[in-house]
């Protein structure tokens, strides 16, 4: 039959335009060059490991493998319910909160739409906009902090969703509850609102940017979570989304069916319950997130400088004689993996996860020896 195929078509099936417009996302190196296994701080994972009992769920699971997982995730929406006083049936769940703002993209827009977001955002933002064939319309910063108002300014009748991340990857930066609230307030109500808190387990308790009650109480806002960072559950895939009834019914439209297995459901079960692990994570954080910002201050005079934080990672600019990517060279030889991100328009600076003690005092030691040897 294949004499009846028009000469003219192409010889193999063709990508869309906008998917081969997609730079592909570049996960953080575990490795170096050679291959040798280096401390990874390029990934914002969870120094002190996964909760024990996690642990345990996800042992145990094995017993059960050949059945589906449950494609409700009930048990898991039920304790996310419990735990954070929201309604289980509000819920959307997929293979880590990246699933999520695809579905939140791939419901809300599609060809010829606009979807915001900042310059210096995460990169699956970009990929799960042009996905869907809709147009990234990338907003300025202010100082690498979101800008609302260029946000704002940059709605137009197209716009379908806004992504917000709070806080921000790979700044780190924090948007107050007042500027979300600004932000919610100024856009047309058929926009979407997505704040993503990966990070927002991070935060004290009066950083709160309110933005789980706004989902809760507005149409057209959803919040974004995940088990990846604080929860020490990267390797299982493990997001959810919360917002209206409406908005959640017709994300799960196009849901995986089965998103994430027995054993990710049941660890992040158990996770959720250790308050005490998250506890500990939290102040680690806080303790050695200062640490590390007090020491880079010590070599501002030789360029050096932090954006301000309120992750699990911080966002190091070079501006002096020792260069981003010199720096990155000699930490991944002295055998630590950060971040460096010329691709997202940040050639100047290196995203450094907070990792244990030792590995801070390490990677402080390689800055300072670098900076005395460029100077
Ligand atoms: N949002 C932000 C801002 C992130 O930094 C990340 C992880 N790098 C994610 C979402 C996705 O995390 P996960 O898919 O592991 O839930």
């Amino acid at each position: 039959m294949t004499d009846t195929i028009a000469p003219t078509r192409p010889a193999a099936p063709e990508a869309k335009p906008w998917i081969t417009a997609i730079a592909p996302y570049v996960p953080g190196r575990a490795t170096a060059d050679n291959g040798r296994p280096v401390v990874k701080l390029s990934s914002n994972e969870n120094p002190l490991g996964t909760p024990q009992g996690a642990r345990t769920a996800f042992r145990d699971a094995a017993d059960e493998l050949e059945r589906y997982p449950d494609a409700s995730a009930a048990a898991l929406r039920d304790a996310l319910a419990a735990h954070y006083g929201i309604e289980a049936e509000r819920i959307i769940y997929g293979t880590g909160s990246d699933e999520v703002l695809h579905l939140a993209a791939g419901t809300f827009a599609g060809v010829g739409d606009e979807i915001i977001h900042v310059r210096y955002g995460f990169a699956v933002y970009d990929i799960a906009t042009r996905r869907v064939g809709a147009v990234p319309v990338v907003v300025q910063d202010d100082d690498y902090a979101t800008d609302i108002d260029a946000i704002l300014a940059a709605v137009t009748e197209r716009t379908k969703v806004v992504f917000l991340a709070n806080p921000n990857n790979p700044t780190g930066t924090y948007t107050s509850r007042t500027e979300i609230a600004r932000l919610h307030a100024g856009l047309p109500r058929d926009v979407l609102l997505v704040v993503d808190q990966a990070y927002t387990e991070y935060l004290t308790p009066e950083d709160d940017d309110g933005a789980l009650e706004l989902a809760r109480t507005q149409p057209n806002v959803l919040v974004t979570r995940t088990f990846s960072k604080i929860f020490g559950l990267a390797a299982e895939r493990v997001g959810w989304g919360y917002g209206a009834p409406a908005l959640i019914a017709a994300m799960h439209r196009i849901r995986a069916p089965f998103s994430f297995g027995i054993g990710a459901q049941r660890a992040a079960i158990a996770a959720l319950a250790d308050t005490a692990f998250v506890r500990r994570s939290f102040e680690h954080n806080l303790v050695w997130r200062d640490w590390f910002v007090g020491e880079i201050a010590q070599l501002g005079n030789a360029g050096l400088r932090t954006v301000p934080s309120k992750a699990n990672f911080v966002l190091v600019l070079f501006e002096g004689a020792l260069s981003a990517e010199a720096a990155y060279h000699a930490l991944m030889a002295a055998g630590y993996a950060v971040r460096w991100l010329p691709g997202q328009g940040l050639p100047h600076g290196l995203r450094i996860t907070i990792g244990r003690e030792e590995e801070m005092r390490a990677v402080v030691d390689v800055l300072r020896a670098e900076v005395r040897n460029a100077g």
